[in-house]
Parts: C-alpha cells; structure tokens; sequence
C-alpha cells in the first residue's frame, strides 16, 4: 500500500510538472452560445456550464478554439446574421477580458499572446451555413478572424450533407469544393467533425492541406456516427492532420455507465496504436454537451488527463504533443 501510495505522489507531481510545461490546445468550446443566452461572461467564474477565463487557467489551457454555434431555428435563411450576432458576443467577452486573454489570427500572435501569459481565443464556425452559399462570406468570416470552420453539422448545408443525413449521406456539392479550394488559398482549417462519411473522403481527395476532426473520437471503441472509423483516422494522419478527441459520454462508449477520464484516454491509446501519436489533441466540447465524465466536469480538470497518460507511462514529450502540440502544429502549417 506504501509503495502504492508512493507511486501515486510521484505520478501526480510529475504530471503538474509536465503540464504546466505543455502548451494546451483545446480544438472546440460552445462557450459563446452559452455566454449569449445565458448572459454568462467570460470574466467570471460561473456556477453553471463548463468553460470560463479563472477555470481555464487553474486547467492550463493556452489556446482555445471558440465556435459560433448556429441553431436550428435561425437554419438556413438567418444563419449569417446569428454568425455574426455570436462573433460579435465573442468581440465583447474578449474586450471585456483583454487583460486575460486575446484574439490571435496566426501563429506569432499565439506566441506573444501566451508568453505574455494570456490565453489566446481563436474564432471557428460550426456550421457551413453561415456562408449562406457565398464564397465572399467565407472570405469576410476570414477577416472578422475565424480560422476554422466545420464544414456541416448534422444536417444538409449548401456545402454538404451532414452526419445526420443518413438517407442521403452526400459528399461535397460542386459549392462545397470551391469552399475548399478557397480554405486553402486564404489558410484555414477545415474540420470534418459533424460531416457525412462521403463528404469527408471529398474533403480527403480535395484538401491540398491537412485537415482536422476538431471533436469526433473513434468508432472502433464506440460506433457512434460521428466518430472516426479506422480508415478515416488513417487518412487523416497521412494528410498530417489532427483529431481533437473529444469528452462527449454518447462518443466515448455506448456502455450505460458514467465514463471517467480513463474513458477519454481509452480514445487516445487507440489513436496512439492505429497511426502513432502525432495526430491526436484535445477537442473537449465544453459547454457543447450536458454530461461530461468524472473528473473532466469542467476545463479546470483537464489536468486529469495528463496524470493519467502519466500513470500509462507516456513520456513528457508525447504527452505535450497530445495537450497542444500536434495541435500547434496543423495550425502553423494550415494557418501560418
Ligand atoms: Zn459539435
């Protein structure tokens, strides 16, 4: 029990060390939509939800990536202005905060931002339907600072079908490349998490950079349609992208259990064995979901995660790679 106990100290002293250390990539939050029909803020620590500046420091996050979240209601006619309501919530909770955190639009801006000890908040859309169909959107979207989008969520947009369009399940429509296309010219991720199966090997085939899965998991360990399956996860690390895994339960096991942090590093251990660990990060969706596991409830406790790939024997340097670093990496290539 001694030795036990000893083991246990050790682990949790080497895990603080590592992670304070690494630099930590959350690639999805739905904290606006939170903030705008909550009237949350980001400044203060709130007693509901999961995600604000005083958890996000006692959890050491350094990036996080903030999605404007589209609802149904405003699908497909208002998508565009709800865009642009939420990025405007987003404008105000980072002025609000400047002291705390800032808007980075590339990867120097991260740098500077966070050796000045502040968080950097990068703008993503869920949701293609806030292009309404209009190359030029996507390219103003690009100046207003959004550096991600995720090309559909479950339903059909003008660029493709998505996951939950399973009658159908289309690829991209001849709009949908052209979106690629100009991600590409302009630096942008694109995110395939929410797609149909068909869209992403369009994407795959298309994409002249690598792509990322900013929160899906992986369907061998729980087939949940918006998780990865094998060959989607090989394709996507040939292309040198990134998986986000993400703490949803419903995509972490379909066992009728409360899932903990293990379940999350389940996912990871996968990912580690099928292509190695360059393509894995962290694609929590807080504020996205009601449920999260034991002992990930809210950003504050991602450290969790890192004590137990710790206590799986990862070394420090794998370990950064999955908190922020494989992430950091897609960014400055795709993004620069
Ligand atoms: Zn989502």
């Amino acid at each position: 029990m001694k030795v036990y106990l000893a083991e246990t100290n050790t682990h949790l002293i080497q895990a603080k060390q590592i992670h304070q250390r690494a630099t930590v990539f959350d690639g999805h939050c739905d904290t606006i939509l939170e903030i705008m029909n909550h009237k949350r803020s980001l400044g203060s620590r709130a007693p509901t939800g999961h995600l604000d500046i005083l958890r996000m420091k006692e959890g050491g996050v350094d990036i996080q990536f903030f999605a404007v979240f589209i609802e149904d209601i405003y699908k497909p006619n208002r998508s565009l202005k709800r865009t642009l309501q939420l990025s405007d919530c987003f404008y105000k909770e980072i002025e609000k905060n400047q002291d705390d955190i800032s808007l980075v639009t590339n990867y120097n801006q991260i740098k500077k931002v966070n050796r000045a000890g502040k968080i950097a908040a990068i703008l993503s859309i869920e949701g293609g339907e806030a292009l309404e169909g209009d190359l030029g959107v996507l390219r103003v979207l690009y100046r207003l600072g959004v550096r991600l989008l995720t090309l559909t969520w479950n339903q059909r947009n003008q660029i493709a079908d998505g996951i939950g369009e399973s009658r159908t399940g289309s690829g991209l429509t001849e709009f949908g490349l052209k979106v690629i296309d100009e991600m590409n010219r302009l630096g942008m991720l694109i995110d395939v998490s929410h797609l149909s199966e068909t869209g992403f090997w369009d994407v795959v085939k298309r994409s002249k950079t690598p792509i990322v899965a900013s929160h899906s998991n992986c369907y061998a360990l729980c087939p949940h349609l918006r998780n990865l399956k094998d060959e989607q996860i090989k394709a996507l690390a040939d292309k040198g992208g990134v998986i986000g895994i993400t703490f949803v339960p419903n995509f972490l096991t379909q066992e009728k259990r409360r899932t903990t942090v293990e379940d999350v590093v389940k996912h990871i251990d996968y990912l580690v064995e099928k292509v190695g660990v360059d393509y894995i990060g962290l694609g929590s969706d807080f504020d996205g979901t009601d449920n999260l596991p034991l002992d990930l409830e809210s950003v504050d406790k991602i450290p969790n995660i890192t004590i137990e790939l710790v206590k799986r024997g990862y070394k420090e340097k794998d370990i950064r790679k999955i908190l922020g670093g494989n992430f950091l990496r897609v960014f400055k290539e795709v993004v620069s």
